[in-house]
C-alpha cells in the first residue's frame, strides 16, 4: 500500500505547495518547510519513495504546527510525524489518495 505525495495540500485553509526539488540549502536536509512568501514544502527527489512520504508528513506537520501555533521542538515534530506516518501507512489509500474499500492496495 502506498500513497502518492500530492502537489499541494490545504492546511487550515492555506494552500501549501509541495515540490520535489534538489535546491535544498546545503543538502543537509531531506526536506524543508518554507512559510513566506509562499507556503512550500521542498523534498529531496533523490530519496526513496518511502522516505519521500516520510519527509512529506514531517514537513506537513511543521506547516500544521505553524498554522495552528502549536509549539513543538524539532524532536517532538520528528516523533509525532513518525507516529502519524505509521498510522497513515496502515490506512487503505489508493494512489489517488482516496480511501479504498479493499485492503492491501
Ligand atoms: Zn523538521
Amino acid at each position: 500500500m502506498e500513497f502518492k505525495v500530492p502537489g499541494m495540500i490545504m492546511v487550515g485553509g492555506t494552500l501549501v505547495r509541495v515540490e520535489l526539488t534538489a535546491c535544498i540549502a546545503e543538502r543537509l536536509l531531506n526536506g524543508e518547510s518554507v512559510y513566506q512568501p509562499v507556503p512550500l514544502i521542498r523534498i529531496d527527489p533523490g530519496l526513496s519513495p518511502a522516505l519521500i512520504r516520510r519527509v512529506f508528513i514531517h514537513e506537513a506537520l511543521h506547516h500544521i504546527t505553524n498554522r495552528y501555533h502549536v509549539e513543538l521542538d524539532e524532536s517532538q515534530v520528528a516523533n509525532l510525524s513518525e507516529g502519524i506516518t505509521q498510522v497513515i501507512m496502515q490506512l487503505s489509500l489508493d494512489t489517488e489518495g482516496h480511501i479504498s474499500e479493499k485492503e492491501n492496495e
